[in-house]
């Protein structure tokens, strides 16, 4: 192949690509100026192009270094099918294959040379790069170096040596990691001279993030994916014992799904991990210990089933779905029971500094599941960005669209039973307790302050517990009512709300819709390049046989943006084909025939679709429906109060400084003794009420193990004890009977 040396030409004629992403020609026009290079950029954003361009538009080799071997494979097999002379070198090789290599690396023929780090340190290795022209060197998830990564790997440390053998060769280091720390770590570890950083923006547009309230995880999960059959996807979920049953119960409903946890062999973890990567098993039921060294382009959806224990590692997670760009959806069914595990494992942590940040980032991750904000916004500002649009056009707030709604006579309920409140008993209480007031609940609360007496005490009960606590926080925002800044955030009606049930004016609030229904939480379809779904079915087979016969996974041969395109344009010629994006020059030679040969067959017996210009219109359009649900001792009351004024219990555990199981004891109490009636879905999911229900029928309720051990220990005591709490509840004596 001539040498190409304009990197538009490279990136057109190697790789298909039209336009560079953003950053990628800033970073290439540094490393070709020969300067130090950190690049921050989120997954997907398309870091190895900016070392492999450069490694194209100039003589000399570039020596890439990586961690994973399983990696670096695939890396330098994609290389190859691009007509790009690359190859590794690591301990997987037999000595022959080894020579041959360094032989082709002595007489100049490759352009780029992965190796992982420890090589560096193998005899007359260093001696070897100094003869083989390095131009550059690019250290590929650098934050490997760095002990406060989230991966940190104690080879990468020896890559100080290779810069004070090859003093005069620019590095460029690149990672997805961006915190500071990291960041900072990785200059001084790899001895970078004054860098130039870029580090790009962390949204991700073309993935769509939805959550939705978990009540039936494996049948939410299945609907899901039977819309997708054939697509590739993640589900996340806490547990080993998780995987195994999402991925049974799926396998049973005739959907291939694989578990992979970190209890597995390693041959059985490798084993799966290819099978997904070739795209034999497209549905993976995995922990976290699945993540890195999954460079899969066309990961379509990344669900989580049990709620992640902080944003950052929820960020990441999501961050497997459409590497390539193409859109992706990412799922967080939600569940307050959730927070119940996760604060459990927390008190087993001894080092008590440690169990309070997690404590702190699980609420924040609460937070952001509860929040009726734009996913993007929350999640870009958690990382310090700031997004500046008002819909975001990719995630389930912004895409369902609000609904505007008369709440006059929800408003006038809502308020005078604020004022009624305050105007019995001198003070105002928590928005919950205005609650339940209105929804006629029978708490110790209500009976001690006589609210049972109020005229607006039960007048609410037709509207859900949930949709008032809309309406409140509506109100509150509208300062019709305010929250006291103090420590139980009482709530009050203000001079505007008490004008507002003089007058009889009129109050528009705003919902989702399907707030009030009892949909079952479905998740719906996105959007995606549209293209004759037939024709790109049909092609991915065909690249699938392809990929066998060639023991490649399939992305390496086209990606899926590559198939779709070809679905919509129908190239039947050669200049069409090179037209298509993620086809170069090799591409067209090795594949062309093969494909245009794969439309004129389908075109002689099917019709040609038309469909719309701008076939990149990459932003996921689904319509999520959501669904909605709507005697104590002296510190079990204090938790009390601060719940009734609208903690979580994750938040209680940290004011309070105890251990969350100790609030969870507190207010399974409380909820027994009736003294709070909050919704069981807070607890437990609808699909663990039906079991324990079944338990408990066989079993009683009186004893907790005999229920334990019916369930085979998927759910904890805490669980079933709040189960007993709700559906056992002991009545108050008659105090007249004392
Ligand atoms: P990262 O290492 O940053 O996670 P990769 O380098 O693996 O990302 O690239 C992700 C995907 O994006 C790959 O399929 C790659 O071919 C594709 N890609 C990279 N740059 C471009 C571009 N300029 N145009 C189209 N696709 C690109
Ligand atoms: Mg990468
Ligand atoms: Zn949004």
């Amino acid at each position: 192949m001539a040498q190409p040396t304009s990197i538009d030409s490279v990136l057109k004629e190697v790789f298909g690509y039209d336009s560079f992403r953003p950053l990628q020609r800033e970073i290439i026009t540094s490393v070709l100026e020969g300067q130090d290079v950190v690049a921050i950029l989120p997954t997907g954003a398309g870091k190895s192009l900016c070392y492999q361009v450069p490694a194209l538009a100039r003589d000399g080799l570039t020596l890439v270094i990586s961690p994973l071997i399983a990696l670096m494979k695939d890396q330098v097999d994609a290389l190859v099918a691009n007509g790009v002379s690359a190859t590794y070198l690591n301990s997987t090789l037999a000595f022959d294959d080894v020579s041959h290599r360094t032989a082709g690396l002595d007489a100049g023929t490759y352009k780029l040379l992965y190796a992982a780090p420890e090589r560096i340190m193998s005899p007359g290795f260093i001696d070897s790069l100094q003869r083989w022209n390095v131009q550059c060197v690019a250290v590929d998830e650098a934050h490997c170096v760095s002990e406060w990564g989230h991966d940190f790997r104690p080879e990468y440390r020896q890559l100080s040596t290779l810069r004070n053998a090859l003093p005069t060769v620019p590095f460029v280091a690149l990672t997805a990691t961006a915190t500071p720390r990291v960041k900072d770590d990785l200059q001084s570890q790899l001895q970078l001279k004054s860098p130039q950083v870029y580090i790009a923006s962390f949204n991700r547009p073309n993935l769509n993030y939805t959550i939705i309230p978990k009540n039936k995880p494996v049948r939410q999960v299945f609907e899901f994916i039977s819309e997708r059959k054939g697509e590739a996807g993640i589900i996340y979920l806490q547990s080993r014992k998780g995987t195994e049953e999402m991925a049974a119960k799926l396998s049973r409903e005739g959907i291939k799904a694989a578990a992979y946890h970190a209890g597995l062999s390693p041959e059985v973890r490798a084993e799966t991990q290819d099978a997904f990567l070739k795209d034999e098993v497209p549905v993976i039921c995995a922990t976290v210990a699945f993540g890195m060294g999954i460079d899969k382009p066309n990961v379509r959806y990344v669900i989580h089933a049990d709620l992640p224990k902080n944003i950052e590692s929820y960020y990441q997670e999501t961050g497997r779905a459409g590497r390539d760009g193409l859109p992706s959806d990412c799922v967080l069914l939600y569940s307050k029971g959730d927070l119940m595990r996760n604060l459990r494992f927390l008190d087993e942590v001894t080092d008590r500094e440690a169990a309070n940040i997690a404590r702190q980032q699980m609420n924040k991750m609460v937070d952001f599941a509860e929040s009726f904000h734009c996913r993007r916004i929350d999640l870009m500002g958690y990382f310090g960005e700031q997004w500046k649009q008002e819909n975001c056009g990719g995630c389930d707030i912004c895409l369902t669209p609000v609904e505007t709604w008369d709440a006059t006579l929800e408003s006038q309920k809502y308020l005078s039973c604020l004022f009624r409140i305050k105007q019995k008993s001198g003070f105002n209480l928590g928005a919950n307790h205005a609650i339940e007031v209105l929804t006629g609940a029978n708490t110790e609360r209500i009976r001690k302050w006589g609210h049972q007496d109020l005229s607006t005490y039960g007048i609410g009960k037709e509207t859900s517990r949930t949709d008032w606590k809309e309406i409140s926080n509506q109100l509150i925002r509208l300062n019709y009512a305010e929250v006291d800044t103090g420590q139980f955030q009482t709530v009050g009606i203000t001079d505007q709300g008490m004008a507002f049930l003089k007058s009889g004016e009129k109050i528009i609030l705003k919902r989702r819709p399907g707030s009030q229904d009892d949909s079952t939480g479905r998740i719906a379809r996105a959007g995606e390049v549209a293209c004759d779904e037939a024709l790109f079915a049909h092609l991915r087979t065909l690249r699938k046989e392809i990929a066998d016969q060639r023991n490649l996974p399939p992305y390496v041969i086209f990606g899926d943006r590559t198939l779709r395109h070809i679905s919509r344009s129908y190239p039947q010629t050669e200049e069409a084909f090179l037209d298509m994006p993620g086809v170069g020059k090799q591409k067209l030679q090795d594949l062309g025939s093969i494909f245009i040969g794969a439309v004129n067959e389908w075109l002689s017996s099917n019709p040609k679709l038309e469909f719309d210009d701008a076939p990149d219109t990459a932003s996921a359009k689904p319509r999520p429906k959501m669904k909605s649900e709507g005697g104590l001792s002296e510190t079990a009351l204090a938790t009390l109060e601060l719940y009734q004024n609208g903690k979580n219990p994750g938040e209680i555990a940290e004011l309070r400084n105890l251990k969350s199981t100790t609030i969870y004891g507190h207010l399974a109490l409380a909820i027994q003794h009736q003294k709070v009636s909050p919704s069981p879905r807070d607890f437990y999911t609808e699909e663990e009420e039906e079991k324990m229900a079944e338990a408990v029928a066989k079993h009683g309720h009186e004893k907790l193990s005999p229920i334990f051990s019916a369930l085979h220990g998927k759910l904890s005591y805490e669980t079933i004890r709040f189960y007993i709490a709700f559906n056992y509840p002991i009545k108050e004596q008659d105090p007249d009977c004392q």
